[in-house]
């Protein structure tokens, strides 16, 4: 853009909470083929609440999966020296304290949950991220595992007991996550997150403009699926569990084609993908590493504002020229 136009667009977007960085951005915002969001934290709010503790002796039967009853279960998984299941306060005893070393909007739903419920909480003796799978801390005594399947799988313990209960969970739209406390299954804990007032009809609006609108997030398939059909995003546009090193690939599998993607990101983990995309937008009120690798910053927080940003590139364009 020439330096006329940058002016004029700057002007007008920092009076509607946008912000854009380097005097490209407008010019690149034009003819936009795709809008690629975050789920966690962009499309909704990234307050989490806890909403469900279900201890291994409250799990939903999995006879009808084919899984275990938790009668067989109890019989093969723990032998009549070792302690008996956790409840639910010994389970979120151990996940929160274990918690209180993440920064992570699950981490502070966890915690904030285990206070609202009266529980009392250590610090971590030792703490561990496992990006996009969760963290293992040493916390209560005990060692604990808090995450997704695949961090439970990787440390040796079967998380198929628990099968069940999880999908119910995932298919409520709900992020279920599996403890293990000294190795064995303890149980569920799921969080819920509020989508953002104004996603749907930014969802509608960039489809009834022909814009392809897409959502990448490290939550499992069956949680983002449900959130993609509350906000009427198409089944098929949803990359789900995708690790943070990974996000920046998908973006630039996107764009393989030529497409014209825009990224619209919160996290340390969209940080890559922001930089990748055609042009990256951070919610204001993201990680700083998100706002430093965007191009255009949304002050507001508004997913609507994506539309701002299009029709500020627009608009500009057609004045000056
Ligand atoms: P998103 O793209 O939605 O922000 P992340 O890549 O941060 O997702 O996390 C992916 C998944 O890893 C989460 O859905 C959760 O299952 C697990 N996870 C990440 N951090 C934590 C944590 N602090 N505690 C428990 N589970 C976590
Ligand atoms: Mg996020």
């Amino acid at each position: 853009a020439t330096p006329a136009a940058t002016m004029v667009g700057s002007t007008i977007s920092a009076r509607n909470g946008v912000l854009f960085k380097g005097s490209d951005v407008l010019e690149q915002s034009r003819g936009i083929d795709a809008v690629v969001f975050d789920k966690t934290g962009t499309l909704t709010h990234g307050e989490m609440e806890l909403t469900d503790v279900v201890p291994v002796a409250a799990f939903d039967d999995p006879a009808t999966d084919g899984g275990v009853t938790p009668e067989e279960s109890d019989a093969t998984d723990r032998g009549p020296s070792i302690d008996p299941p956790a409840d639910e306060d010994a389970i979120l005893t151990a996940a929160a304290s274990a918690e209180r070393g993440s920064e992570h909007p699950i981490a502070q739903a966890i915690v904030g949950g285990a206070r609202d419920r009266g529980v009392e909480l250590s610090s971590p003796d030792s703490f561990e991220n496992v990006p996009g799978h969760g963290i293992r801390a040493s916390a209560t005594g005990s060692e604990v595992l808090v995450g997704n399947r695949k961090l439970l799988s990787d440390a040796g313990i079967d998380p198929t007991p628990a099968a069940t209960t999880m999908e119910r969970l995932e298919r409520e739209g709900k992020t279920a996550m599996l403890v293990a406390i000294d190795g064995e299954l303890a149980g569920v804990l799921a969080t819920a997150d509020r989508v953002r007032e104004s996603a749907k009809t930014t969802v509608e609006t960039l489809t009834d403009r022909g814009i392809d609108v897409m959502m990448l997030t490290g939550d499992n398939e069956r949680t983002a699926r449900a959130v993609a059909a509350e906000l009427g995003i198409d089944p098929d546009n949803v990359r789900a569990e995708v690790l943070p090193e990974d996000k920046a690939d998908a973006i630039a599998e996107i764009q393989r084609d030529g497409t014209r993607a825009m990224m619209v990101g919160d996290g340390v983990n969209d940080a890559p993908a922001l930089t990748g995309a055609h042009v990256g937008l951070a919610i204001g009120s993201g990680t700083d590493v998100a706002i430093e690798s965007a191009d255009v910053t949304l002050m507001r927080d508004d997913p609507a504002d994506v539309l701002k940003v299009l029709n500020v590139a627009d608009a500009t364009i057609e004045k000056v020229y």
